[in-house]
């Protein structure tokens, strides 16, 4: 396969800390040869989600996942099931899509946070949900401007929000080095591992056919038919979903290559924190919340009440990169939370979200294959989006269901091919200085 990070990333290694429900081990894997009428490619929320779709109105799917359902980002993120989906504000949205399309991006995050709610109570998904919406925290005075831009489009859709002085969140128990913020009464937090694991059992039961430890290692695409090749099987299958987001390579499909770029999400948990520890950082609230950098820092209390914080970056992977990135968030934390500096952290992971070069998410057909689709680059906010994604793209092969327009434009290739990666470089330290200055 050809992946952009070191092998290392794509192994057990960077998730073997993570707090989370496992993913399943009870899924055969592909062996010898099978047909059906779909084949997915990716285990995730996305995949998993189209496969349940297609399987719900009696379509035959099989989904190959490398490892287990779940195994990668929709297993191990920070469960923050919320609007977004897109590199960009929802002002920048609006100024760079225009008015219309930015409203159907609203509402289309808004009906994917829906979905994940409908999808946990139809199938009975025990997700350890919590949080009513989200707070964004300025970390700067003038951050408040920015943070009134967003509450006022947000409403002008008919999300409520409600803007937060110093005070009102010291009062509502989320003190800190924060000048103000934004509720957003949107979304809810979620144990991501449970919903991973609720949603392939759904889909096994809606009767599709999933297969673990079944890496694609070739397509071939001859008259109207997809032949997908893992170590042990073969899959031949008249429509395809491609749903590898952050975990794709770009020969599996070559179509995709350069048209996505895996970025390093890390997050530490800490041990369950004592009333009087909370009380003496200020900070009592399980409302999920991030700030309002760039390179932002998301964080919430668990409901056992241990403290989950999270941060984007680490531009290599292998041990080394894992341990200085887990020092970094470290610090990071601590540096936020003084209060809790004697406080043992005990679990750190590591997981690839993924960019589109228009900064937007993608669910399309393949370019030059017909029966192909692809539905990927959520920009790190995929546990409602990739869920939503799944189940449009399914409804879009199936039978021609409409994309919000911004979502289904051609994807864009970055510049430097394989080489891309390198352009994290320059743009996180221009973010950074941006956040600091
Ligand atoms: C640390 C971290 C924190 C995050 N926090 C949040 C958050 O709080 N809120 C939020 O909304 N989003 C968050 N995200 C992003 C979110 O998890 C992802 O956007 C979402 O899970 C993507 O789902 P997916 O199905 O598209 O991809 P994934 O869940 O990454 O699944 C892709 C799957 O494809 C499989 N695969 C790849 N290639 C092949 C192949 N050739 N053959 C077979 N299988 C293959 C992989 O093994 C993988 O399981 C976070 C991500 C990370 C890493």
């Amino acid at each position: 396969m050809r992946r952009l990070y070191a092998p290392h990333a794509y192994t057990d290694a960077p998730r073997a800390g993570c707090f989370w429900a496992p993913p399943p081990d009870d899924f055969p894997t592909l062996e010898g040869e099978a047909e059906a009428e779909f084949a997915i490619i990716g285990g995730g929320y996305a995949g998993l989600s189209a496969a349940l779709e297609l399987a719900g109105r009696g379509v035959s799917v099989t989904l190959l996942e490398a490892h287990a359902p779940g195994w990668g980002a929709s297993g191990r993120n920070g469960g923050f099931c919320c609007l977004g989906g897109s590199g960009f504000g929802h002002g920048e949205l609006a100024r760079a899509l225009g008015k219309t399309a930015a409203g159907e991006m609203i509402r289309t995050e808004r009906a994917a946070i829906d979905l994940v709610a409908e999808l946990l109570e139809t199938h009975a998904i025990d997700a350890d949900r919590h949080s009513n919406g989200e707070v964004v925290l300025a970390h700067r005075p003038r951050a408040m401007a920015g943070l009134g831009e967003e509450g006022e489009i947000l409403a002008a859709h008919g999300i409520e929000t409600r803007l937060l002085s110093k005070a009102a969140l010291t009062e509502r128990g989320m003190g800190g080095p924060f000048h103000g913020g934004l509720h957003v009464r949107a979304g809810f937090a979620l144990e991501p591992g449970k919903y991973a694991r609720g949603l392939a059992r759904a889909a096994r039961l809606a009767g599709a056919d999933i297969r673990a430890h079944s890496p694609v290692t070739r397509i071939t695409h001859k008259g109207e038919r997809f032949t997908l090749a893992t170590p042990r099987g073969i899959l031949t299958a008249r429509k395809l979903i491609v749903a590898t987001n952050g975990y794709s390579s770009d020969d599996i499909p070559p179509a995709l290559a350069s048209r996505y770029l895996p970025l390093q999400s890390n997050i530490i948990v800490t041990r369950p924190l004592g009333t009087a520890e909370r009380e003496a950082a200020g900070w009592s609230n399980d409302t999920m919340a991030y700030d309002s950098r760039i390179l932002l820092h998301y964080f919430r209390l668990l409901p056992d009440g241990r403290f989950l914080f999270g941060r984007r970056g680490a531009l290599t992977a292998g041990p080394r990169a894992q341990a200085r990135m887990r020092h970094t968030v470290i610090r990071h934390f601590r540096r936020m939370f003084p209060a809790w500096k004697h406080v043992e952290v005990e679990h750190f992971w590591s997981g690839f979200v993924s960019l589109a070069y228009d900064r937007l998410p993608h669910i399309a057909p393949i370019e030059g294959w017909e029966g192909a689709f692809a539905a990927m680059n959520w920009h790190g906010n995929g546990v409602a989006m990739a869920t939503w994604g799944g189940r449009q793209v399914a409804r879009a092969a199936l039978d021609g269901a409409p994309v919000p327009a911004a979502m289904a434009r051609p994807l864009p290739r970055f510049p430097l091919g394989r080489a891309r990666r390198t352009l994290l470089y320059p743009a996180l330290a221009w973010y950074a200085l941006r956040d600091r200055f």
